[in-house]
This record gives C-alpha cells, sequence and structure tokens, in this order.
C-alpha cells in the first residue's frame, strides 16, 4: 500500500540516535499511513549494520546505502527518488530536529507546496550560530529572499513539486529558493531546535561558508536568467 507520507533522512555516521530517532518518530506518526527512508551515506562507524537490522524488522522503515560518502544533497535526493507518499518530510538524524513537529508542518502543506521549519532558538555552539544568522543575512540580501532558516532541515514538501527539482551537491540548503523559482509557494513555521547529544556535526563553519557562497552565487544567477515570457493569444 502507498503510504501518504514520506519521511526521508539523509544519514552519515549516527549509530546512537538511530534507535532514539526512530522511536521517536513512531510514538509521532502513530497510526498515520508513512514510510521512513534513512539514507545512509557512506557510514563507517556502524550505522549500517544498526539500520539493516532496525529496518529488517519494521515493514514501513526502509534503508538505502551508498557505498561511499557522497553528501548530504546527494543522500536527500536518493530519499526522494524512493519516496512514494504524496508528501514528503525531510530531518536530520541527529536528533537536533524535533519528529513532534511534523504533524504541524504537514497541516500547513494543504495550503502550500513546501513548509520549512524556523528554529527561532538554536541550540548550537555559539560559533555556528552567528555564523548561521549572517549567512542568512548575506544569503537574503544576494538572492533577494526572505527566508528565515533555509539551512533547517526539518521541512515538508508535496512530492510531486519535488520531481521538478534538479538538485546539485549542496543545494539541499537552497530547496526553498528553488521552489519559488518553479512557482511552487513555500511558508515557514517556528520548530524547535536541540543541542546534538550523540555523534559530532559533520560540517566545520569555513569550510560551509565557502561552499555556501559559491553556491549562493550560483542560486542568483539563476534567479536572474529565469526565462520569463507570456505567449499572445491574439
Ligand atoms: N549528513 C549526511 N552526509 C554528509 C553530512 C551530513 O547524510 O556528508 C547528515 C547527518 O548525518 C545529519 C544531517 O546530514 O543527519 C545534518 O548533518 P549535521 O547534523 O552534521 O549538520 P549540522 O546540524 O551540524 O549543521
Ligand atoms: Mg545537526
Amino acid at each position: 500500500m502507498i503510504p501518504d507520507i514520506s519521511i526521508v533522512i539523509p544519514l552519515y555516521n549516527e549509530v546512537d540516535n538511530i534507535e532514539p530517532l526512530c522511536q521517536a518518530i513512531i510514538g509521532v506518526m502513530q497510526d498515520r499511513s508513512y514510510e521512513v527512508i534513512i539514507v545512509d551515506d557512506g557510514s563507517t562507524d556502524g550505522s549500517t549494520e544498526k539500520l539493516k537490522e532496525w529496518c529488517s524488522l519494521r515493514s514501513n522503515f526502509r534503508s538505502i546505502h551508498f557505498k561511499k560518502n557522497a553528501g548530504q544533497t546527494a543522500a536527500m535526493d536518493a530519499g526522494f527518488k524512493y519516496a512514494t507518499g504524496e508528501y514528503v518530510v525531510t530531518l536530520d538524524a541527529d536528533m537536533q530536529n524535533d519528529p513532534s513537529d511534523i504533524p504541524k508542518l504537514l497541516e500547513k502543506l494543504g495550503a502550500y507546496d513546501m513548509v520549512c521549519g524556523w528554529r527561532q532558538k538554536r541550540n548550537d555552539p555559539w560559533i555556528k550560530r552567528i555564523s548561521s544568522k549572517v549567512a542568512n543575512s548575506i544569503r537574503n540580501k544576494l538572492s533577494d529572499e526572505d527566508i528565515k532558516d533555509t539551512g533547517c532541515s526539518l521541512k515538508a514538501y508535496r512530492r510531486e513539486c519535488l520531481n521538478k527539482i534538479k538538485l546539485f551537491n549542496g543545494m539541499h540548503r537552497f530547496l526553498p529558493t528553488l521552489f519559488k523559482l518553479e512557482g511552487f509557494s513555500v511558508t515557514e513555521v517556528i520548530v524547535n531546535h536541540y543541542p546534538r547529544k550523540f555523534g559530532k556535526s559533520k560540517y566545520g563553519v569555513f569550510n560551509r561558508a565557502f561552499r555556501a557562497f559559491l553556491d549562493l552565487l550560483v542560486v542568483r544567477w539563476m534567479k536572474k536568467r529565469k526565462l520569463n515570457y507570456e505567449v499572445r493569444n491574439d
């Protein structure tokens, strides 16, 4: 049976987060019709074995395993391709996002094509909080946007819209803008954010800032060069 909702989770070396994350999702989703697709992005810490074991016991949990690490956007993209639900939800595997926010996002999806989580109270080290604030304001200025927290992985989408978006490495951070470029509607809702309890962040502040800045220039270019024409009917 095709589920209504597909929850897609990119996961790289998060072995201690797998069990609490999956239990939390089961607790929140209860009797809704859903599937969980966890994309193991080349983990080497035992996550692969743990995921295989977990998914073998539950019919609505599925894991996909990359041969080697290919990056968070690739992991999300693979999850989108395997998703079958009308609605897709993404969140991080590290328990920094709160699965109990999922129903709030889905509720808004009735009126919008994409709903983005906004981590109003960030629970990250100060350097990350500040760099994210700076990055969001530069990103909004240069790409003429007003998204408060594009980096929040907790998002919900209509799958038919996602299918129209071609992703490139790093572009998961620009999904709200890519959606708007296609003419889709986007909104934001405030969500919880928790400190990481297990495992380590996969990104350094400076390497991410540099990469994301280059990506921003590409997105700015795409917005400027968007085709804009109307056919006359006379
Ligand atoms: N992740 C991934 N592949 C990567 C890097 C990260 O699948 O190459 C996953 C990671 O396991 C987590 C999410 O992407 O589920 C976000 O990563 P992280 O929590 O390290 O980012 P941060 O919260 O520090 O920005
Ligand atoms: Mg995280």
